[in-house]
């Protein structure tokens, strides 16, 4: 059980088994990268925000 960051909506289990993975919360549709599988850890995934310069 692994709860997201930024809304605690708890993740019973997620179509997820890689460390790595990118994921979204069903319920604040943060990204949420996959920080642990055994137990699953989830941390919010650094925002890529395509702004090249000005
Ligand atoms: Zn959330």
């Amino acid at each position: 059980m692994a709860s997201c960051p930024e809304c605690h909506t708890e993740f019973s289990a997620p179509n997820v088994s890689t460390v790595s993975e990118i994921i979204e919360c069903g319920d604040c549709h943060s990204e949420l990268e996959v920080v642990g599988v055994s137990p699953l850890r989830l941390a919010t995934a650094p925002e890529i925000e395509e702004d090249w310069g000005e």
